[in-house]
């Protein structure tokens, strides 16, 4: 074939998938032969056609499903190393768990990194005799796994867990001083379910290692002052309502009121006022959080459900506290962290599945290399996508939401609701119940309880009213007579941020060939259109509220458009400023590898410090003075990191600031700084290690650490870090400095 062709065929970022199917055919072809075989064999990698046979064999034989081709088609693609974009219900579980055990037949280890820890375990149970049957081994692990239990799942070929898990590992691993006490292997091979949420949705997710308290004080008070400001007079909110900034009034209230100070020559109370005032008319109860049991609970902007191991950062936090007049969580110092997108790229081989990854074809080559494949379906899809129906106002579009709702509901099919976040869930179980329907409401339940809640949507007659993607991962199966029914119903109550989302929405109803059905109901209040399309004219409404004019189907459209435009724009962003961290660290962590596993420590402090090494050589003997000196640098190593980190999260936020000084790009000064607090890094741990090693106390019995001065927190904790889907808001707090801040510093 000549280029020309291959690039037709072949669009950018999609991969060809004919070669698949070729194997897959001539799988089929072995597929008698190797169904006559009693045992059957350990295939050779070598031969995908026979793998393919076996595999298919091996599954039909224990798990009682025989792999369509575009199963096989579809593992073959994710051994091959791209993502494959297969719909809801084509059973991406089982053709993963082929894809995997190919990988460990090749002897490379794979973590299948699930959507959440129900997830991982129901996964690899349920496929572990198909693996067994092809002599791979698998395990998993959750939250509450045990190191044991840990170190045994990793060790198996297959390894089945949340990304979280995995990422916490990764983060504990790197403070160990024992190298015994190390979990996680060698990265190898990652093949990641629900691929766009996990590498685009989640990638700008830090997650943290914290240890030590020190919870701030004057939250409440700045709560408090902030409350009494007024929208429009004292601050203003920007069109897409993600950033909210004092006006001049504003300013001069709370400098009166914190006793006539200036807010731009004390940046830390400034920042303080703004992450209140973000708190305050930015983050909304109910939509953004919920309270529960004294604690905030952050809802998911990409699930649309609470997001339990999820907080802000710090500040913002604490701010959300004292705004719902809680006491402050514990905060302690980020020892370490790592961007989901961070510890996916440690992997040397990728590969991932999901129903939705041609809309991010772009950015999983960007960031990743990675291609998709797109698999075609089984059996085609014949569910019914209504076009959207528009409303002018919200409280037409929930008044038409349950009428359309009671009407179905009448012919007894099943009925799927996905809101755009809890409180409209509630709201909408209120409206049904009101009408004498019984509805399921699905949100922040666990994921168990979810998943089998979900199962029964499809059953006659039930209404199921979920956010977002309650429940993902868990097939629906229409019950008795509802295919002729029409199948499940799938209604939506607006578009959400990404068309993504609405996709996956949709992709409920419709699986393996059932009829089903979709539907949108949007208003023209809705935040997607009053956020990214503000300025567009708007047509009016009919007298019975809905909108026909053609064009209010274009502005929800390019409203989604300006919405993905800016996440992508924030993701790039985000990842240029982790990226030089993210470097510093590995080559930082190469370091301590040597330490830890090695003589370095020693060889280094005894070049600095040549006489206290030989006199202590002979007091305490080679191997006391080894262990010593190993746990001197490993200390300073980790220290002068989390300083580093701190420093460089302070950068961070004055950036702007900064920038504007110096007349360069605030991540050209980034980088600038970063680069300098890195030598001075390595100079710091070096100068620290020999003044400990010349003063700390060691004897034939070792070194006690404290007395040597080397305090390690005394606990740790890990959580995920929920940054604003819309950038991190110190960056907005600063990217809106009033103009008054902007002419002192010309003027300087
Ligand atoms: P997805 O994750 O792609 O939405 P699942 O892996 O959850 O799909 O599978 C959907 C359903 O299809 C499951 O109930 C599974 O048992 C079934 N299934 C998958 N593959 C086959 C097959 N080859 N034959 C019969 N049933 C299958």
């Amino acid at each position: 074939m000549t280029q020309v062709i291959r690039n037709l065929l072949d669009r950018p970022g999609s991969a060809n998938i004919s070669p698949f199917q070729r194997v897959a055919t001539q799988a089929g072809a072995l597929e008698d032969r190797v169904a006559a075989l009693t045992d059957l064999p350990r295939p050779a990698m070598d031969d995908l056609a026979e793998f393919c046979a076996v595999a298919r064999e091996a599954s039909r034989r224990t798990l009682d499903m025989r792999p369509f081709d575009v199963q096989l088609v579809g593992a073959l693609a994710l051994l091959s190393g791209q993502v494959a974009e297969m719909a809801t219900g084509e059973g991406k579980t089982l053709s993963g768990a082929i894809a995997a055990a190919g990988f460990a037949l090749r002897g490379t280890p794979v973590h299948v990194i699930s959507v959440n820890d129900y997830l991982a375990r129901r996964d690899a149970e349920w496929m572990g005799p198909l693996y067994e049957a092809l002599g791979v081994s698998v395990g998993w692990i959750g939250q509450s796994s045990t190191p044991e239990e840990r170190r045994e799942a990793y060790a198996k070929d297959v390894m089945y867990a949340s990304v979280s898990e995995i990422g916490f590992d990764v983060l504990r691993d790197r403070v160990a001083t024992d190298p015994a006490a190390v979990i996680v292997p060698e990265p190898s091979v990652a093949l990641i379910d629900e691929a766009d949420s996990v590498l685009v949705d989640e990638a700008r997710v830090p997650l943290v290692l914290a240890g030590a308290a020190d919870p701030g004080a004057d939250a409440p008070e700045t709560a408090e002052l902030v409350r009494r400001l007024s929208r429009g007079y004292h601050y203003e909110l920007d069109d897409q309502a993600l950033n909210v900034y004092l006006t001049a009034k504003g300013t001069d209230a709370v400098e009166r009121a914190l006793g006539g100070i200036n807010l731009y020559e004390t940046p830390e109370v400034l920042t303080r006022v703004n992450l209140a005032l973000h708190a305050h008319a930015l983050l909304t109860r109910d939509v953004d959080y919920l309270v529960r049991d004294g604690r905030i609970q952050l809802v998911s902007q990409s699930r649309g459900r609470v997001a339990t191991l999820q907080r802000w950062p710090d500040g913002l936090q604490a701010a959300v506290e004292a705004k719902e007049a809680l006491p402050a969580s514990e905060t302690g110092e980020i020892l370490d962290s790592i961007t989901v997108q961070g510890l996916i790229r440690r992997y040397p081989k990728l590969c991932g599945m999901t129903g939705t990854a041609v809309a991010v074809e772009e950015q999983l080559r960007e960031f990743y290399g990675l291609k998709v494949a797109v698999i075609p379906p089984n059996t085609p899809c014949v569910r019914t996508d209504e076009p959207d129906r528009l409303f002018g106002t919200v409280a037409d579009k929930e008044r038409a939401l349950a009428t359309e709702i009671a009407d179905v509901h009448a012919t007894g099919r099943p009925i799927l609701i996905g809101t755009l976040d809890v409180s409209e869930s509630e709201r909408l179980a209120d409206d049904l119940r009101a009408r004498d329907l019984d509805c399921v409401v699905l949100n922040a339940k666990n994921d168990a309880e979810e998943a089998a809640i979900i199962s029964r949507a499809g059953e006659r007659a039930v209404i199921t009213v979920s956010t977002q993607m309650a429940g993902r991962g868990t097939d629906i199966r229409l019950g008795e007579g509802v295919a002729e029914l029409g199948g499940l119903y799938v209604i939506g109550s607006g578009r959400h941020a990404s068309s993504r989302l609405d996709d996956q929405l949709r992709g409920r109803a419709g699986r393996q060939g059932d009829p089903g059905g979709s539907v949108f109901l949007v208003s023209l209040e809705d935040d997607l259109i009053t956020q990214y399309a503000p300025g567009e004219a708007l047509p009016a409404a009919g007298d019975d509220g809905v909108v026909r004019h053609k064009r209010a189907g274009y502005v929800v459209g390019h409203a989604q458009r300006v919405a993905e435009g800016a996440h992508l724009e924030i993701h790039r962003n985000t990842w240029r400023y982790t990226r030089l961290l993210e470097r510093q660290r590995d080559l930082v962590l190469a370091q301590r590898e040597k330490v830890l596993r090695g003589d370095a420590a020693g060889e280094a402090l005894a070049a600095a410090a040549p006489e206290r090494w030989s006199e202590l050589s002979d007091l305490v003997g080679e191997d006391v003075l080894q262990a010593a000196a190993r746990e001197i640098v490993l200390f300073h190593l980790d220290r002068c990191w989390t300083e580093h980190l701190g420093f460089m999260s302070d950068v961070r936020e004055g950036i702007h600031l900064r920038a504007l000084g110096h007349k360069l790009k605030p991540i050209d000064e980034f980088n600038r700084e970063g680069t300098a607090a890195y030598r001075h890094l390595l100079d710091e741990v070096e100068l620290r290690s020999v003044e400990t090693f010349r003063t700390a106390p060691i004897t034939a019995d070792g070194m006690d650490p404290l007395e040597a001065g080397l305090k390690r927190p005394t606990a740790t904790w890990t959580y995920l870090v929920q940054d604003n889907p819309f950038g991190s808001s110190v960056d907005r707090l600063l990217k809106r400095l009033s103009p008054r801040t902007r002419r002192r510093q010309d003027l300087d």
